[in-house]
């Protein structure tokens, strides 16, 4: 190297007094000369560098917040349950998209044919009871063990986030049911039954494990819808008015059982 930095401009850039082009200048002397790089570390301000340091640190490492938690935490929600929230497989964008684009065909099938809407009413309670269902299990959930150690007792936290499940994918139906045709009092025709279904899986769950009582409710929607069309020959008889009835009726009873479960849960826990 034919020359070296004088220790008055590297006091002049270390202070940050010295002018831009001499500046750059030297900077670019420093990459390529070790010995100069040494003479100025002593001079800088090592309190700014820290400084600085920790703000790249905090840019580059801090999570991110997802486009769902930033709104939980708008909508008020406290971070570290917004985070648990967000982290929802159920919550995310995909699988929000997802549950729009199955609702999407759902409607374009009702238009192409008589029978669409029961093919829509068929299939829109399933939609909440997969969130639910997948909000809950350890298989699909990867902030499962968080959940477990979370300050939220576990059950509430699986209650809290089944709850705004079921309230998105609801949101989502209602809007796609605005869409089919012939709009009627049939286009809600999915929202007892929706509820019943979820309400029930999820008083079940304090029984049996996750996936059988969502995949028992789940087949016996099925199940149900399939037998009630072939035995009455009405593609609309699952949901009917004494259908509506039973199901109003299964979920009150679910919110009940579910209820006493919490609170025998607690009880327990405080024993
Ligand atoms: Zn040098």
């Amino acid at each position: 190297m034919s020359w070296h930095a004088d220790d008055a401009l590297l006091e002049h850039y270390a202070a940050g007094t010295l002018d831009d082009a001499r500046a750059f200048s030297l900077e670019t002397h420093l990459l390529a000369c070790e010995e100069c790089r040494a003479r100025t570390a002593p001079l800088a301000d090592h309190a700014r560098v820290e400084t600085v340091w920790a703000d790249v640190h905090e840019l580059v490492d801090a999570p991110r917040r997802t486009p769902v938690e930033r709104i939980l935490v708008r909508l008020g929600v406290r971070d570290h349950i917004a985070r648990l929230l967000a982290a929802t497989p159920s919550l995310t964008l995909p699988w929000l998209a997802a549950v729009a684009l199955c609702l999407a065909f759902a409607v374009v099938a009702s238009r192409e044919s008589d029978r669409g809407i029961a093919v829509f009413l068929a299939l829109a309670p399933l939609l909440p009871l997969a969130g639910v269902a997948a909000a809950y299990g350890p298989w699909l959930d990867p902030t499962y063990e968080i959940g477990l150690a979370a300050p939220l007792r576990t059950f509430s936290l699986l209650l809290l986030r089944s709850s705004i499940v079921l309230l998105t994918t609801t949101v989502l139906t209602g809007v796609a049911a605005l869409a089919l045709p012939n709009v009627d009092s049939r286009a809600a025709a999915w929202l007892l039954p929706a509820l019943g279904l979820v309400l029930v899986s999820v008083a079940l769950t304090t029984w049996i494990s996750a996936e059988r009582a969502f995949g028992g409710v789940a087949s016996c929607w099925i199940g149900v819808v399939i037998v009630a069309r072939a035995t009455s020959g009405d593609v609309y008889a699952a949901f009917d008015a004494p259908a509506q009835a039973a199901f109003a009726t299964a979920a009150a009873v679910a919110a009940i059982v579910l209820a006493w479960r919490l609170k025998t849960f607690e009880a327990e826990r405080e024993a």
